[in-house]
């Protein structure tokens, strides 16, 4: 390789080195960027999930069963899941 380069005239060696640089300076923290703002967008989806988790009332219901096979005898489909966040039949169990 160094062969190679030592061949090819200095002139097209110069401008080689000279946009080669600026190249890989830009890519390289272009990539760093993409990183970061990946890193970003990843924390604030899982917040935003957690937090629609959160609002599920179910496990404070008092129709909720807490067992597999059934957790709801009234919707046993939304039990659990995102729609069941602002469900009708919903009802404080007392527990907590
Ligand atoms: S009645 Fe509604 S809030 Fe209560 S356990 Fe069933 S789906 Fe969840």
């Amino acid at each position: 390789m160094v062969l190679q380069l030592m061949a090819l005239p200095a002139g097209l060696v110069l401008v080689v080195r000279s946009v080669l640089g600026p190249v890989c300076f830009v890519v390289a923290w272009g990539l760093m960027g993409l990183i970061a703002w990946n890193l970003v967008t990843s924390v604030r989806d899982g917040m935003d999930r957690a937090s629609a988790m959160h609002k599920i009332p179910c496990a404070n219901c008092r129709y909720f069963t807490n067992d597999y096979r059934l957790k709801c005898p009234i919707h046993p489909k939304s039990a659990l899941s995102e729609s069941a966040i602002d469900c009708t039949d919903f009802e404080h169990s007392g527990l907590m």
